[in-house]
């Protein structure tokens, strides 16, 4: 069992709380403070309850070295305006300075500990690190969805070093929609699966195949399937030693009663680039040194009736090269399909990553059920794996 930060009794504890203040910086200045919003309702659901707050993140890849560039004291500054009170900010995450710090704040403090990433032992999931990292309270709460894929010290390790142990808000959330969506779907259930190539889609696929109705394939992947069904894909992106795998995939869904669905026309261009010569083209006359570079509007509108029809909807990975004007009309075009089944009652989920970022580039974030703060943690979710930041709470 997990328990809920909503459940957990923490009137006069130390709460240690792992969270993603991973944010985008330039020039020292934090340039989308969107994750340090996102902890803010655990934060101050602890303190509601008598607690006090103790925060602990990385930021960039330290790689186990003190980089003055990646502190997280600018994430101080701004978490203290957000809440409108202040936050105590510690130049290190262990040690007995640390926790006498601790100690001294006032029992509803909001404590920043430094980088967890200055030490190597971090990621490395040292035990005598996440040790010390549990010394520095009584309480551990997870809300850091997107690192929670990783056994580090701070998400992991440190589970066993507390009496007790939870998930905070934001996690709570992910786990309420991917989990539904995977364990106890409204059906129909149509996943939509994009991105640059099969390899990182592979395990997903699979673990999809049994649960969905339909899967829409869409993105650079299809090429590698194109290839396996014996088709010309011109200059496309294919992996050559991953087309014996898509033939494998093909034959399993013709079995397992899923219809996987691939595009019937395509946008190809003769460079990579957004200025290069493009038209659409059927996927059965691709020509020699054309590349496809996004799904074509027929299959937009296929893919939009299938998505109208369902009941829930999973989207993981672009249809297209969506960072080029060009060729983003086919993500743009699930994009809208997923804000409009949303109103029409279907639960639409986008996984993290460059979905995410798809999606908040056409303006629909807010239109959809839910996005998901973990790119990587969510396909290792949807995979059917066991995240470990989340196995560990559950004592
Ligand atoms: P992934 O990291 O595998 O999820 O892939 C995301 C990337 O796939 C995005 O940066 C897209 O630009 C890229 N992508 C999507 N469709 C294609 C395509 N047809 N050819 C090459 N790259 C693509």
């Amino acid at each position: 069992m997990i328990t809920s930060v909503a459940d957990l009794d923490v009137a006069g504890s130390t709460v240690l709380v792992r969270v993603d203040f991973n944010v985008p910086l330039q020039d020292g200045k934090i340039t989308d403070d969107a994750r340090i919003t996102a902890a803010i309702p655990t934060i101050k659901l602890i303190r509601e309850k008598g607690g006090r707050v103790v925060l602990m993140s990385h930021l960039g890849r330290p790689k186990g070295e003190i980089k003055p560039e990646l502190s997280l004291k600018p994430v101080a500054e701004r978490l203290s305006s957000l809440l409108n009170t202040d936050v105590v900010f510690l130049d290190n995450c262990i040690g007995a300075e640390v926790q006498q710090s601790i100690s001294e704040a006032a029992s509803d403090a909001v404590v920043l500990l430094e980088n967890v990433r200055f030490h190597a032992e971090e990621t490395q999931n040292n035990d005598a690190f996440a040790a010390a990292l549990g010394a520095n309270g009584d309480v551990f709460v997870n809300d850091a969805f997107g690192t929670s894929h990783r056994a580090h010290a701070s998400t992991a390790g440190i589970a066993k070093h507390v009496q007790r142990c939870g998930v905070g808000l934001l996690i709570e959330k992910e786990l309420k929609y991917l989990g539904s969506a995977v364990n106890d779907p409204q059906k129909p259930l149509v996943a939509i699966l994009g991105g640059s190539k099969i390899s990182g889609k592979i395990d997903v696929i699979e673990s999809l195949m049994d649960k969905c109705d339909a899967i829409l394939v869409g993105g650079g992947m299809i090429f590698t399937f194109y290839k396996a069904m014996g088709k010309q894909v011109g200059a496309s992106l294919v992996e050559e030693d991953r087309i014996e795998m898509a033939s494998e995939i093909l034959e399993k869904a013709k079995t397992s009663g899923v219809r996987l669905i691939f595009p019937t026309d395509v946008v190809v261009a003769d460079a990579f680039s957004n200025e290069a010569k493009h038209h659409v083209e059927s996927v059965d006359s691709i020509q020699d040194g054309w590349m496809g570079l996004d799904i074509g509007p027929e299959t937009e509108r296929m893919f939009r009736r299938e998505v109208l029809h369902a009941k829930t909807v999973l989207w993981n990975g672009p249809m297209g090269v969506f960072e080029m004007s060009s060729f983003e009309s086919g993500t743009r075009a699930v994009a809208q399909a997923l804000a409009d089944a949303t109103l029409d009652g279907a639960t639409t989920i986008v996984g993290g990553g460059d979905s995410a970022a798809a999606i908040k580039q056409f303006g629909f974030s807010k239109s959809v059920s839910h996005v998901s703060t973990g790119g990587g943690a969510s396909l290792e979710f949807l995979e059917g794996k066991i995240l470990p930041g989340i196995a560990a709470l559950d004592k």
